[in-house]
């Protein structure tokens, strides 16, 4: 048995441990079919039955209406920041968006190729520490949807509540908090989450999206990354990243066994809670983030000398805890714990940081 050590990756993430077997025990020989799922073709009965069992296991536990189609592209979640204008707003055509940060940021940038891009609130006023109230939106009557981000990976600023904005789709780039907890997918228009955080591997980008908003394309919008076009073909237009669609498909499954989104935000909110305690408790580690808006998935944290993050981080590695290290654009340290995290992984994080700050403190 190899040792697995704690990998805290913003992403690509940790994988749970058992999918990981079950994968393997599958890989040459999937179901005594002579052949691994890699090696399968995506028409046959076989990689079908896979793709739609993934499927549903999703739309069960996110509770998904079943006037929403679930697409599983490629060209992760920054490919969305293009295809979401292309499919949603018109030519000539204007979209509000929400600014907390880096991932935001880079949508509306994309967005703005496409089209008039009102920053309708912006994170920037709080240094990009705590989210702007709903009631200082400057939402404009005629957006044909509103975008935001409801979990910031890099800053750490997370949205505890999901934004009112009436008859407009709200669409949300998800990838670093979806099935962390309970979603009430009917509040938005559309979804969308690179797998490589919270879904399973990377190569694949799970778009959940209302059925009213297919269909609108421009006509410049490549076949490819026309939503309507994914769903009339199961999202097998083309050939799907075949391999990363079944492995998300046994983390749907590995939640449902863990008792699905209500035990995962129970886990969450204990792990999330530890890491955050023990910083605020300490004199050698801040968070910045304002309390309420804090990120339950990736956790910043500064060391009070920066010159302490090098010793910091060795002797995270000796103890078997991987990439603590900071996003390059913020510095420190910082902890992603997806789901696939174990507890065991904070409890160990935490007892390292009060052995380090007794050292250094
Ligand atoms: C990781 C991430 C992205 C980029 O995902 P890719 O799949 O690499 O394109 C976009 N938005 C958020 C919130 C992310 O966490």
């Amino acid at each position: 048995m190899s040792e697995r050590l704690f990998n805290f990756c913003a992403g690509p993430a940790a994988l749970p441990e058992a999918v990981l077997q079950k994968a393997q025990a599958d890989l040459l020989d999937w179901h005594g079919e002579g052949l691994s799922v890699m090696e399968m073709s995506h028409r046959s009965d076989e990689y079908v039955g896979i793709a739609e069992q993934a499927e549903q296991d999703l739309r069960d536990l996110l509770s998904i209406p079943s006037n929403y189609q679930v697409l599983f592209l490629q060209g992760g979640a920054s490919q969305q920041f293009a295809q979401i204008p292309l499919n949603l707003l018109p030519e000539g055509g204007k979209a509000d968006y929400i600014d907390t940060g880096i991932w935001s940021a880079k949508a509306i940038e994309e967005a703005a190729r496409y089209g008039h891009v009102n920053v309708a609130a912006s994170a920037r006023e709080f240094d990009y520490f705590a989210i702007p109230g709903q009631n200082e939106w400057q939402l404009s009557d005629d957006a044909a949807y509103v975008h935001y981000t409801p979990n910031e990976t890099i800053g750490g600023l997370e949205f505890g509540w999901i934004p009112q904005v009436g008859d407009k789709p709200l669409v949300a780039d998800m990838s670093s908090t979806i099935l962390s907890r309970p979603l009430d997918v009917s509040k938005f228009g559309l979804v969308y989450a690179g797998a490589q955080k919270n879904i399973g591997p990377s190569g694949l980008v799970v778009v959940i999206v209302r059925d009213d908003l297919l269909g609108n394309a421009r006509s410049s919008c490549p076949t490819m990354l026309d939503y309507s076009v994914a769903a009339k073909h199961g999202s097998m237009y083309n050939t799907p990243p075949t391999f990363a669609w079944y492995l998300s498909g046994l983390i749907f499954q590995w939640i449902k066994g863990q008792g699905g989104l209500e035990a995962m935000e129970r886990i969450n909110q204990s792990k999330q809670r530890k890491l955050y305690t023990a910083i605020d408790a300490s004199g050698l580690y801040t968070n910045p983030i304002n309390p309420a808006d804090r990120s339950w998935m990736n956790i910043p944290f500064r060391l009070a000398d920066d010159r302490l993050d090098k010793p910091f981080l060795a002797g995270a590695e000796e103890r078997g805890m991987l990439n603590l290290k900071g996003h390059r654009s913020v510095g420190g340290m910082r902890a992603s714990i997806y789901n696939a995290v174990p507890e065991a992984a904070v409890d160990a994080l935490v007892a390292y940081m009060a052995e380090f700050e007794k050292q250094h403190g």
